[in-house]
């Protein structure tokens, strides 16, 4: 299917056509439109010291290597969008290892150091995750998470329907099913995005007004930095300039909160991950209703606590009733084992997740062995396909994180930050021939 059919599927003909015209206004024959909407996000990001993520097909990149090396050199990160702007969907897995590869051989070639992947139309199967792994990317940023800030009900039928065609499109996951945090599937790092993104509030939705967009994506900010998770905001470059005064809210937004947001990058938050998953929160018993609880491994972790008496250590408050352990190590007092009790029969993948989570964790033999602290018992396991498994992580991280149990962990974040978040986007075009050239290339992939 090429572009223009694509395109129409998902948007609409009336949605196309007004693409068309934007086109023409967002891009320029030159690379200098793109240039200044680059500058334009990198500048509003270095303002707290971090810088942006973009994501671009292989193709284009061939196309304006000059300007992509000076974005790198500038700090900013580049992941790889493909090789041309195709969806994997429905391609093989020969197909998909052979496209990445090509595209690889093009980031090397032009000397452009990356570590992610985004698929164009966030268009990932349960097939990439090995082909990304076995191309040696660390992460990939393509987990769409919906928040529902537009009230779905006042929307006119057109703009309801291509909302929902959109969110049919990104594959997307509703907030409340997912925690928002980043988590590992056999080595790969998988970073979720939070939409709606700027292409379904401008161009779907027809909001353009960027005091509002600044209030949307303030709301979801709002809402990552109560789960403490992250908000990975993607805004494509072509609206970089437009979009800027929005962009500047949101990240004022993420200075507002009482405990700081980590603005980074997603190789610094991937780097992160996997610094934290070396990292544990050990558990000993110092007898007499006491344990010792001690940081083992990232200097830069987060211990965290509820429900416990801290002996001898400083402390400060964290949101839901948590404290945060200003030292590595402390000796609690509490009634029983302060972590998670696992029955015997609970299935490997559950401990998994739950050790991803920062959670001491214990083997007990019954229920009653675990009496006091958090008992999770599931021979089951997370369940049987991806949206079941979710659901069912997410269940259990609210239970433990908000239960009346004693319980220490590992923080989500490095250094005390509550949240994080990541600007990104994704350089679909550089100039106007890009674009008109995505329609050929996507085609004769197709072909290929
Ligand atoms: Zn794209």
């Amino acid at each position: 299917m090429n572009l223009v059919s694509y395109s129409i599927k998902t948007k609409g003909v009336l949605a196309f056509s007004r693409r068309l015209v934007t086109v023409f206004t967002r891009f320029g024959v030159s690379e200098e439109r793109t240039r200044r909407s680059l500058d334009s996000m990198i500048e509003a990001v270095r303002a707290y010291d971090s810088a942006p993520t973009f994501f671009i097909p292989a193709s284009v990149l061939g196309r304006s290597s000059g300007l992509i090396r000076r974005v790198q050199r500038s700090g900013a990160e580049i992941g790889v969008h493909g090789y041309v702007h195709n969806d994997y969907r429905g391609l093989s897995k020969d197909a998909q290892a052979r496209q990445t590869r090509d595209a690889i051989a093009v980031f090397d070639r032009e000397k452009i150091q990356f570590a992610g992947f985004r698929n164009p139309y966030l268009g990932w199967d349960e097939v990439s995750i090995e082909v990304f792994r076995s191309c040696g990317f660390s992460y990939d940023s393509n987990e769409a998470v919906f928040h529902d800030v537009v009230a779905v009900n006042g929307l006119a039928s057109a703009l309801a329907d291509s909302l929902s065609r959109s969110l049919k499109l990104f594959q997307a996951i509703p907030y409340t099913e997912y925690n928002l945090r980043p988590h590992t599937e056999d080595g790969l790092v998988r970073i979720p995005l939070s939409i709606p993104d700027d292409e379904m509030l401008f161009d779907r939705l027809q909001i353009t007004d960027t005091d509002r967009l600044g209030e949307l994506w303030r709301s979801i900010m709002r809402r990552v930095y109560d789960a403490g998770g992250i908000y990975v905001l993607n805004l494509h470059p072509e609206r970089g300039v437009l979009a800027r005064g929005a962009l500047d809210a949101l990240l004022r937004k993420a200075r507002e909160f009482a405990l700081p947001v980590w603005v980074a990058r997603l190789c610094e938050v991937q780097e992160w991950w996997r610094e934290r998953a070396e990292t544990t929160a050990q558990v000993t018993s110092a007898g007499d209703g006491h344990w010792r609880v001690e940081v083992i491994g990232s200097p830069r972790a987060t211990l965290l606590t509820r429900n416990l008496t801290i002996e001898g250590s400083e402390t400060t408050p964290w949101p839901g009733g948590d404290c945060r352990v200003m030292s590595r190590s402390c000796v609690v007092a509490a009634a029983a084992f302060p972590g998670v009790a696992l029955s015997e029969r609970t299935t490997p993948d559950v401990e998994r997740m739950l050790r991803e989570q920062g959670y001491p964790i214990l083997r007990v033999a019954s229920e009653a062995q675990a009496a006091g602290s958090v008992f999770v018992d599931r021979p089951e396991g997370l369940g049987g396909d991806r949206a079941e498994r979710q659901h069912t992580a997410s269940a259990l991280v609210k239970v433990i994180e908000q239960g009346a149990a004693p319980l220490a962990r590992i923080g989500i974040w490095p250094e005390g930050r509550r949240a994080a978040l990541s600007i990104t986007g994704d350089i679909d075009s550089v100039t106007i021939q890009d674009f008109f050239l995505r329609i050929l290339e996507v085609r004769r992939f197709s072909a290929a």
